[in-house]
């Protein structure tokens, strides 16, 4: 049997579409905060995206890998209703 992408891969962020929502991020630094990852995508990308959950807080964190740099990008915390909104468009490759 063939093995298909997605035995091996978690999601990938579709290609970027016409219309785009726009996301806020914020580099972050290291911080205690205890953090659940409710989704995430694919980290065979040299960017992938976590969606977590905070408290009663919810965002989205941005790991950008370049040039064996690592970059950590949080979004601005919105309610969680709008981060989930947000996070589908993300998969869906209408934001950024
Ligand atoms: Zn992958």
């Amino acid at each position: 049997m063939r093995w298909e992408e997605g035995d091996l891969h978690g999601r990938h962020v579709a290609k970027a579409s016409g219309a785009s929502a726009s996301i806020e991020w914020d580099l972050v630094g290291p911080c205690n905060e205890r953090v659940r990852v409710r989704d995430y995508t694919c980290d065979c990308q040299s960017v992938f995206y976590e969606l977590c959950q905070a408290g009663g807080q919810r965002y989205i964190r941005r790991t950008t890998r370049k040039g064996g740099r690592v970059v950590v990008e949080e979004s601005v915390r919105i309610a969680a209703s709008k981060t989930d909104v947000l996070w589908a468009l993300l998969l869906q490759g209408d934001a950024r």
